[in-house]
């Protein structure tokens, strides 16, 4: 057996050069897929808007200078011009990711007025049928219209579309609607397999036979395109043989802020047992990021056990996703089950595996939409199993 390699851990991170501003969890949209935590509904006390801006000049003196408007859908919030102008002012690159709900042309021009430097608009599907049933709302028609508004607006025109085993198939007219509607980039991001997400598992995890078809048709079509548009195609976790370097390391780039006030290291860290994140209203971002227990437990590779800790490839991927680990592996500091060192790749194997046989039942499963009532269901429970 190799001798361990020597812990590094940071000792002295760099700034949170990304800012995640996630201003609410309300969405008008009930997305099967949502990235939201399963109890966004008990979260919702959000952030005044005095807190917001606090927020942003404190990120910014710790060094942030991107910073992305999400949520939920943050055109929700009535004030969300006034945080991308402060946004403008400090010196940020701003980025909107919205569905679109809620971006009319005065909206559109108050944005731009206030430095608004780019949007990302997510659609569901090329076709309406599709579109409207995995964001269970009448919204294709209102999205191809604020795909006009962005090019109006001169905005660089950027798409992104949530794949999955139910529009997979479809790539190829996903692309094509993207480039109609002047798309520079498109994002084809294949779920990956959290939250909402997770609880749909069943009914999203494409078969390898539709992933093989799809990544070549993607390759297809931009040799067909060439210059017309940008395409990436991210392919799901559960595919891989080894883990991404997960949010580009724990608390090493960036800092996502919850509708609530909480600081964490990715947007679904909330999740893991035994950590106390620290909320903006009680600690200001630089305590949060240099000296917050939350934000230094799984910071460098101090806290790896094997195999990760004598691993030759620590350093690439930092042991991958705690939060994939606690979900599969039932352990946080555990090797992210995607890697196929760990002891528990066999669980994504069998995903895998299941999703790709011709009689799997499962996709059939009616899928479970997003909404506060379930989410406060889903909350009561989970926290009823957390408490014994
Ligand atoms: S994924 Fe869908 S439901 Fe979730 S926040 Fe985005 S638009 Fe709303
Ligand atoms: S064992 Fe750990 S560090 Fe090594 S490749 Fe797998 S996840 Fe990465």
């Amino acid at each position: 057996m190799n001798a361990p390699l020597p812990v590094t851990p940071v000792a002295s991170p760099g700034p949170p050069l990304w800012l995640l501003a996630e201003v609410t969890y309300r969405c008008p949209l009930h997305c099967a897929f949502c990235y939201n935590p399963v109890d966004f509904a008990r979260h919702d006390s959000e952030l005044a808007t005095e807190d917001w801006l606090r927020v942003l000049r404190e990120a910014r003196a710790a060094g942030s200078v991107q910073c992305g408007f999400s949520g939920g859908e943050p055109l929700m919030r009535d004030d969300l011009e006034i945080l991308v102008a402060e946004a403008h002012r400090l010196g940020f690159y701003t980025n909107l990711l919205t569905s679109g709900v809620g971006l009319d042309a005065r909206r559109a021009q108050a944005l731009r007025e206030a430095g608004l430097d780019h949007i990302q608009l997510s659609f569901q599907d090329s076709t309406r049928e599709l579109n409207d049933f995995l964001s269970h709302t009448r919204t294709f028609d209102l999205k191809q219209r604020v795909a006009g508004l962005i090019k109006h607006n001169g905005w660089p025109m950027v798409m992104n579309c949530v794949i999955h085993r139910l529009n997979i198939d479809y790539v190829e007219n996903i692309i094509d609607m993207a480039v109609e509607l002047g798309a520079e980039y498109l994002e084809l991001a294949n779920s990956q397999y959290y939250s909402w997400a997770l609880l749909n598992r069943d009914q999203l995890m494409p078969s390898r036979a539709q992933l093989e078809r799809a990544e070549r048709i993607v390759n297809e079509c931009r040799q067909r395109l060439g210059d017309r548009i940008r395409i990436f195609f991210v392919v799901p976790d559960y595919y891989e043989t080894r883990p991404k370097k997960c949010m580009n390391g724990w608390g090493e780039v960036f800092l996502t802020v919850t509708p609530d006030g909480t600081a964490l290291p990715c947007h679904t860290a909330r999740m893991l047992p035994g950590l106390d994140f620290p909320n903006v209203r009680d600690m200001d971002v630089k305590s949060i990021w240099y000296g917050s227990e939350g934000f230094s437990r799984y910071r460098g590779d101090a806290w790896m056990k094997d195999p990760c800790r004598s691993c030759p490839d620590k350093e690439k991927d930092r042991g991958g996703c705690r939060c994939q680990a606690w979900m599969l592996a039932g352990d946080p500091a555990a090797a992210d089950p995607v890697c196929d060192k760990s002891p528990h790749h066999s669980k994504v194997v069998q995903v895998v595996e299941r999703a790709s046989d011709p009689g799997w039942k499962g996709g059939a499963k009616p899928l479970i939409f997003r909404d506060p009532r379930r989410s406060r269901e889903l909350g009561a429970l989970e926290k009823s199993a957390a408490d014994g």
